[in-house]
């Protein structure tokens, strides 16, 4: 490969327009989607998955699709973060892209702001819009190596590697290691380990702060903490999800995914406190359960990559590998990644940011990826706040009948 004569590769690489996105979920979907509108760039998307079968209510933050700063910054607890970390005149840009992206995506988007809605047919409906506006993207199905994005990508194109929180190419950012070591990219919070409990009940059930204390007034060891704006009913069926938080014991014997019957023979304790939780909720509203409970363990990690560019590889001594000549993004979970649930939000906006820097041709690359590392970064600081706030004030509610165990969390000036 012919080298760029000096380290000052990045001012001398010219963007060819192709871009490669590995990861079909719904970042990798929307970042296509939006790249598919914008003259002059053509998109290669792969997904290994041959059908989009994940079934779980999501809902976008109203954030999301804001038309004013004061709209985006009306979270209780979220707005004060964000004031405190974006300058208005980037919030201002940020809406002025929202406002520009195409009617027949923006209209999706603002259904999905409106009410939850299985995260599959969001995966299907921008995979069809993709398909029904018929050009510039050329999909495959396949499973993308590490190896396979490296060697795909030649000098002056994209790389965006959407592929989850498990993220295919994260810590290979960093220079001067042959093979990628786990986690050398990669800044991890353990928040706490959580059965993720969901189920469906036939009547409409909502349920605010103290619902969530008097449903649980007799459950000393485990809670079930629906989440913030996890209840919803979609004119039949309320779908409830929430947390019951075990250790990290408890944890390690479980097995990923199970049902009520496997909870009430193995953790009688846990199924009598949803037991009770449950039965609250029917004296209240006169429902039944539909069908069983479903359990996922897992552990609610906070993280982000250190590096969500390449930034590293191009600032180093010229090289012939291809991330010293190309520009390589992390986008949605594979660059941050926080638990309580509000990510798919972040990684629209990911997407939305990324897609407007992308289309600005005549910005110079390094400021590309300084103001994508900046961006990322910022978005960190506010989804490390707001998920620290929701983890204190959780842990508070665990012992809120007992004044001692509560000032042992609080630490006051
Ligand atoms: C139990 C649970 C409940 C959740 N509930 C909510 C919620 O209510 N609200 C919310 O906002 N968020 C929720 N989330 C988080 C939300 O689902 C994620 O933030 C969102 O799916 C991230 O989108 P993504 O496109 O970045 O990654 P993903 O959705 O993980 O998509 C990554 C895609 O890349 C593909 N892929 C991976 N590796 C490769 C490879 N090597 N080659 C090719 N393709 C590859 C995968 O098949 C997948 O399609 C929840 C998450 C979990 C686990």
């Amino acid at each position: 490969m012919d080298l760029p004569p000096d380290s000052t590769t990045l001012e001398t690489l010219p963007l060819t327009g192709r871009v490669h996105v590995v990861g079909a979920g719904p970042v990798g979907l929307l970042l296509t989607a939006l790249l598919q509108s914008i003259e002059g760039f053509s998109v290669r998307l792969f997904e290994k998955r041959p059908e989009y079968t994940r079934t779980r209510m999501v809902q976008l933050e109203s954030y999301l699709m804001a038309d004013s700063v004061e709209s985006y910054r009306v979270d209780a607890i979220d707005g004060d973060s964000v004031e405190a970390i974006f300058d208005p005149s980037e919030l201002e840009r940020r809406l002025a892209f929202r406002q520009s992206i195409a009617p027949d995506l923006s209209a999706l988007l603002k259904t999905w702001e409106l009410g939850f809605c299985p995260l599959n047919s969001i995966e299907r409906s921008i995979s069809a819009l993709i398909e029904a506006r018929g050009k510039d993207v050329e999909r495959t199905e396949a499973t993308v190596t590490a190896e396979d994005a490296i060697a795909m990508i030649q000098p002056g194109e994209i790389l965006v590697d959407a592929t989850g929180s498990r993220s295919l190419l994260r810590d290979h950012l960093v220079p001067g290691t042959r093979e990628a070591e786990e986690d050398a990219n990669t800044v991890k919070v353990r928040l706490e380990y959580a059965l993720v409990i969901t189920f469906l009940y036939g009547q409409p059930y909502d349920c605010n702060e103290s619902c969530k204390y008097y449903k649980n007034i007799e459950n000393a060891r485990y809670k079930f903490i629906p989440m913030v704006h996890r209840t919803h009913y979609d004119g039949s069926v309320s779908h409830v999800t929430g947390i019951v938080s075990i250790s990290a014991e408890e944890f390690e014997a479980l097995p990923s995914r199970f049902d009520g019957e496997w909870l009430r023979a193995n953790l009688p304790e846990v199924a009598q406190s949803m037991d009770r939780f449950i039965d609250k909720v029917k004296e209240e509203t006169h429902g039944e359960i539909l069908g069983d409970l479903e359990v996922v363990r897992i552990p609610l990690d906070l993280y982000r990559a250190r590096n969500a560019t390449n930034r590293q590889w191009l600032a180093a001594a010229p090289s012939e590998h291809p991330f010293a000549t190309s520009l390589v993004f992390l986008a949605g979970d594979s660059a941050i990644g926080s638990p309580y649930f509000q990510s798919i939000s972040l990684g629209f906006e990911c997407a939305m940011f990324l897609a407007g820097l992308i289309a600005q041709r005549d910005l110079p690359l390094s400021d590309m990826l300084d103001r994508y590392e900046l961006y990322i970064y910022k978005q960190w600081l506010r989804v490390y706040m707001r998920s620290k706030m929701i983890k204190h004030n959780k842990d508070l509610f665990e012992s809120l009948d007992d004044p001692l165990a509560i000032l042992d969390k609080l630490h006051i000036y």
